[in-house]
């Protein structure tokens, strides 16, 4: 794919999602004058986050992880001197549930063909996950449903797998908001992003 059609690729994406009548979610972004969070960095990135669903933060200015949980991302990210912009960034969700409330089964169903399209156009070489419903759906996706254990047993390892263009490695992790509730796990989630420098 170029970069033209790779940009065209995501903004269909985001006009796929600015017109799903059918999520509660669309409807609640509509009432409250959010905006849809789709994903944020490069088109070519080696690397893919996934998180789980956007804040209130995200869904008022439309960028992914730009709160308080966004801040420790940015500093996981320094820490193994990856810039934000050679990444991508995105969510399961890509419209925010009331009160930050987790995702439901209906609704994970509903907006994951939009992260699975993103995946297809970014090729990303490493996907890594944030938090355990997007572990969760990473792993069925890439036939990795036995591996699935708590996240607090399989974090900061490593699975490869086969995508459709190729070998890749997908990495469960914490999600940066449990270092926002205890600062002293920040140590923990520093040495499992250090996995993912070995990665690229
Ligand atoms: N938490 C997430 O999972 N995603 C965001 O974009 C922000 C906070």
């Amino acid at each position: 794919m170029t970069k033209e059609e790779k940009f065209e690729a995501m903004k269909k994406i985001r006009d796929d999602v600015v017109g799903l009548k059918e999520s509660p979610l669309c409807e609640l972004r509509t009432k409250e004058g959010y905006l849809p969070v789709i994903g944020e960095g490069s088109h070519d990135a080696d690397i893919m986050f996934v998180g789980e669903a956007p804040g209130k933060n995200e869904a008022l200015t439309g960028r992914p992880f730009c709160g308080a949980s966004g801040r420790v991302l940015d500093e996981l990210l320094e820490h193994i001197k990856l810039d934000r912009e050679k990444v991508y960034v995105a969510n399961i969700l890509k419209d925010r549930p009331p009160a930050n409330r987790d995702p439901k089964p209906e609704e994970i169903e509903m907006y994951t063909p939009f992260l699975d399209r993103q995946i297809e156009i970014v090729k990303p070489r490493v996907i890594a996950t944030l938090g355990r419903f997007s572990m969760n759906h990473i792993m069925k996706k890439f036939d990795l449903d036995f591996e699935i254990e708590p996240i607090s047993k399989i974090h900061g390892k490593k699975f490869q797998v086969e995508a459709p263009y190729g070998t890749i490695n997908v990495v469960p992790l914490f999600h940066p908001a449990v270092a926002v509730y205890d600062a002293s796990r920040k140590d923990e989630l520093k040495k499992d992003f250090e996995v993912l420098k070995e990665l690229v």
